[in-house]
């Protein structure tokens, strides 16, 4: 079918093509206006000039004498004259989301050209509104009525005063605000179409109505524009208007609310157009996806399929974007190079790189401590946010000094850092402390600016298009902040930031490319007076599409009928024509949305899809299809030859050979998988700076500050008597023990550091857990240490089917002593674990839940320190710390269940069992027919660093 734009090009090119040069059409919005000079000029038999082609809103602020200034000194001006008159104003940044809701307020009411006066009017006797000065009809009183009558009802909340209160100060803002505009020569929006709708006689000059006015494809016109285009009619105007007679001819039909009205006031040219294309036999498909990013990946798909492959020419195909956030998932699936791709949309500036910055920044700052010894302080996770922002290498010259301040942070720690760290970096001009009087708005401007400036750079490739835009935006932003009559810097640093947030979080970033070419990715509202011959419309659920919320405003909406301002239903009306206008020329429409039921998320497709169903007939193709995402991707890796290189490492003898310890065997008993990628592909943990002491630092300082206490308590022959461990209890050499060890090892040693906040409760809990080890082992004194964070390591030989493979197997023991003529091997257990086992072979069940960790690796150690203890009998005890405040805690090992079980005091009566299953274990390790492959139980994924990569993270 041909686009409605064209059919106008035509009809001008064949009637009009002697006066098109000095004609002006009105249309709008400006992106159309691109294609229809394109049309125009196809349909042009004869070279001429273009006629003036612009948008209704571009055309008003054109003839009027009042510039508009930017929204943020409105609502510095709009706050001005809140505070000379609210009895306690509130501060500037929460009047800020006010003043926007006001702003709006006031632009409706002028562009509907409603009575202000009687809008506003307190109503305190109902019968006032029946007086004929009020100038009302009945409908308007019965909805006046309805409003107030309900809400002088009843008794007198919170909620009313408050709305009382801003009720009656908005006519004097409103009249104030217009007043003080005016006097400066400014106006809104609203003011500027008031003023042209009550003074079209006098802008006839500027208007110049003679010219021949062309006026196509609007929808919904505010009492201004109503005006306008009577105006104009009267001379002699042509319009066009683009519709559907299924939707039109059905008054019930909210896509038709305002055509119908339309087409009777304006009559329209003809054509020659049937206006019947919803009628007509279109490839409509309904495609549900399980989440927002998969609607995104499924676009190749979309593009590649067959007659509508993405090799042919794409101009004919729109991505409409319902959710604009979906962008950059949309840009990242497309397949770029062989792609023509234009973006003709606004994008969220709360969604963009450039806004996590100036976040970052507005974070780093407000964070910041002053220490008088060592000047500003900045907090670790601020200094990362900047350090890792993909900004970086905008920032400094030389990325690389950037990486090794993050370094240094996760070698050293540092949850605190300095200024002086960052000294000759380049980064200074970032990381200096602001006072609170300080102008933080031009500190931003200064970063942001410096980051435009290397983006502009020929060396840069980096920054996209989205990337420029964006910092672009937020330079004209803060510029508009730094050039308000009022010095921004008479704000604390607080406000301005927050103000700064307040004012940026809500703005779109205009997006415009050469609309002539490739594929175009569009928003909904970019749509209007274009067609397209393949349709993708993304995010057609009901909570986006209308969506579930109209702009907040404070005249009610019983007011709002009153008085015909825009209601909720009309805002419905409005996107249901957009939807439905735009299927009218497509002959392939692929409509997807997210059948996820998430969060705010309700799942449900829009209610123009099942008015699609239900009501017009149309034939909807349900391919049934749906995406499910791979729930684990079966990680599995086989014996390669690279891999069989990284086990050879593993045998005992050769050069750098590693060893197995017995948190490796443990972990390869709970996933094989685990194992590989820790042991073998080597990907450890994110070394990080920790704030709080993790558990396994818990553990190491317990551990650290036991030996160092016994070490120091023992006697030559390393006995430890009770009395010598009543007086270490009472004395504060537990404390101070337990402190050095946190400073060496949390704070790597910096002896200013302080043990605050969370880490001191972690440290009270510590030195608990050491007070309770010490009054267990009283109990038991005397005894004799004989080794404390002993390491010992033992060699194994496997007989694999290439030959024997000998390992050796490492593992540092807590403490080995001597307690009533028994050798015990302890391990302490900072965390949970238990002293019963069932039998040996349960210790070495592979993927088991219920395995007994710690008692396999306490007999572990007992087989590793067997060997210098020849002949004797070792018992294997486990200090599970939690469990010392038991009374009768027995750290002995048990085997058995329930009432069976009996205590191991000696692991030699195991040892042959235990030797068994260890090698069956370590063969399977080096076994070519045995992957490693993913745990069947997701339970050992809840905790486990890998989660991500395995795809089974939140299972
Ligand atoms: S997430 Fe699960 S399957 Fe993946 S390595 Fe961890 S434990 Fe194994």
């Amino acid at each position: 079918m041909r686009p409605f734009l064209k059919s106008i090009a035509a009809y001008l090119a064949r009637f009009e093509a002697e006066t098109l040069s000095g004609m002006k059409i009105l249309i709008p919005n400006r992106r159309a206006g691109v294609f229809l000079r394109r049309h125009l000029a196809e349909e042009m038999k004869k070279t001429g000039w273009m006629p003036d082609i612009c948008s209704v809103d571009e055309f008003i602020d054109e003839l009027s004498p009042f510039r508009r200034p930017p929204e943020v000194e409105l609502v510095f001006t709009l706050y001005r004259l809140y505070e000379a008159r609210a009895t306690n104003p509130e501060p500037l940044e929460t009047f800020y989301f006010w003043a926007e809701i006001m702003l709006r307020d006031f632009d409706e009411i002028d562009k509907y050209l409603v009575d202000a006066g009687a809008l506003f009017r307190n109503i305190v006797d109902l019968r006032e509104i029946e007086e004929p000065t009020a100038g009302l009809d009945e409908r308007q009183i019965a909805f006046i009525r309805q409003f107030w009558g309900s809400f002088l009802e009843g008794d007198e909340t919170r909620e009313k005063t408050r709305f009382l209160e801003i009720w009656t100060l908005l006519p004097q803002l409103y009249q104030a605000l217009r007043d003080e505009l005016e006097s400066k020569g400014l106006a809104y929006p609203g003011m500027q179409y008031r003023a042209l709708a009550e003074g079209l006689e006098s802008f006839s000059a500027k208007i110049r109505p003679e010219r021949g006015f062309v006026l196509a494809g609007f929808n919904a016109l505010n009492a201004a524009e109503q005006r306008l285009f009577s105006y104009l009619k009267e001379h002699g105007a042509r319009f066009f208007w683009d519709y559907d007679l299924q939707y039109c001819g059905d008054e019930g039909d909210e896509a038709g609310r305002f055509l119908r009205k339309n087409l009777q006031a304006f009559k329209p040219e003809e054509l020659g157009d049937d206006f019947q294309g919803l009628s007509k036999e279109k490839q409509i498909r309904l495609i549900e996806l399980p989440g927002d990013v998969l609607q995104a990946k499924f676009l190749p798909r979309l593009l590649g399929e067959g007659a509508w492959s993405a090799e042919r020419d794409c101009t004919d195909t729109a991505i409409v974007l319902c959710d604009e956030d979906l962008l950059m998932p949309v840009l990242m699936s497309l397949p770029g190079e062989e792609l023509e791709v234009n973006v003709t949309m606004g994008y969220p500036l709360r969604s963009s790189a450039a806004f996590g910055l100036i976040d970052g920044l507005i974070q780093l700052q407000l964070n910041t401590r002053q220490a008088d010894s060592e000047g500003p302080l900045f907090y670790y996770a601020d200094v990362e946010n900047i350090l890792r922002h993909f900004y970086l290498p905008f920032l400094l010259d030389d990325p690389a000094k950037g990486r090794a301040i993050l370094k240094r942070m996760a070698d050293e720690n540092l949850v605190l850092l300095s200024g002086s760290i960052f000294e000759g970096s380049g980064l200074e001009y970032i990381f200096r402390a602001l006072g609170d009087r300080d102008n933080g708005v031009s500190y931003l401007k200064e970063v942001v600016q410096r980051c435009l400036s290397s983006m502009k750079s020929s060396e840069s490739e980096q920054a996209t298009a989205l990337d420029r835009a964006s910092v672009l935006q937020l330079i004209v932003h803060l510029n508009q902040l730094l050039v308000l009559p009022e010095p921004v810097s008479r704000l604390t640093l607080q406000m301005q930031f927050n103000l700064v947030r307040k004012m940026l979080s809500g703005l779109r970033i205009p997006f415009e490319g050469e609309p002539l070419q490739g594929l175009q990715l569009m928003g909904i509202l970019e749509t209007r007076l274009l067609d397209f011959r393949h349709l993708i419309v993304l995010s057609m659920n009901d909570d986006i599409m209308p969506g579930r919320s109209a702009p907040q405003s404070y005249v009610p909406y019983a007011l709002r009928l009153a008085f015909g301002m825009p209601s909720r239903e009309d805002r419905e009306a409005i996107y249901a024509y957009y939807f439905k206008r735009l299927l009218q020329r497509a002959e392939r429409v692929d409509l997807l949305f997210n059948g996820k039921n998430e969060g705010l998320h309700s799942g449900e497709m829009s209610r123009y899809l099942h008015q699609l169903f239900y009501r017009h007939g149309l034939q909807v193709e349900r391919p049934g299809m749906k995406l499910k995402a791979a729930f684990a991707p079966g990680l599995s890796f086989g014996h390669s030859e690279r891999l069989v290189q990284k086990l050879e490492r593993y045998r005992d003898g050769g050069e750098d050979a590693r060893m197995l310890s017995p948190s490796a065997i443990n972990t390869y008993l709970d996933c094989r998988l685990k194992f590989y990628l820790r042991y073998l592909a080597g990907i450890g943990e994110a070394r990080d700076v920790k704030e709080e002491l993790d558990a396994q630092g818990f553990g190491t300082l317990v551990h650290d500050a036991m030996k160092q206490l016994y070490d120091g308590l023992k006697d030559e022959q390393g006995v430890i008597t009770a009395e010598a461990l009543h007086q270490l209890k009472d004395s504060d050499l537990p404390e101070k023990s337990l402190r050095a060890c946190f400073i060496d090892l949390h704070f790597k040693g910096r002896k200013n550091a302080r043990i605050e906040g969370r880490n001191r409760l972690i440290f009270k809990v510590m030195l608990r857990y050491i007070q309770k080890i010490i009054e267990h082992d009283t109990g038991r004194a005397p005894f004799r240490i004989l080794a404390l964070e002993h390491t010992v390591e033992r060699r194994i030989g496997l007989e694999l089917p290439g030959g024997e493979f000998p390992v050796r197997i490492y593992g540092t023991i807590d403490r080995i002593d001597r307690t009533g003529g028994i050798l015990r091997v302890i391990d302490y257990k900072t965390g949970k674990a238990k002293t019963g086992f069932k039998d040996v072979s349960s210790l070495f069940e592979q993927d088991s839940a219920t395995r007994n960790k710690a008692a396999m690796q306490t007999l572990l150690y007992c087989w590793l320190a067997g060997e210098d203890y020849p002949g004797e009998a070792i018992a294997p005890g486990l200090y599970v710390v939690g469990d010392l405040f038991g009374a009768s805690y027995d750290p002995l090992l048990k085997e058995g269940k329930g009432r069976n079980a009996v205590q191991v005091h000696d692991f030699r009566e195991l040892e042959e069992k235990f030797l068994e299953s260890l090698t069956k274990t370590l063969v399977s390790i080096f076994d070519p027919t045995v992957p490693f492959g993913p745990v069947e139980s997701t339970q050992a994924c809840r905790y486990c660093d890998y989660a991500g990569l395995c795809r089974r993270e939140g299972l």
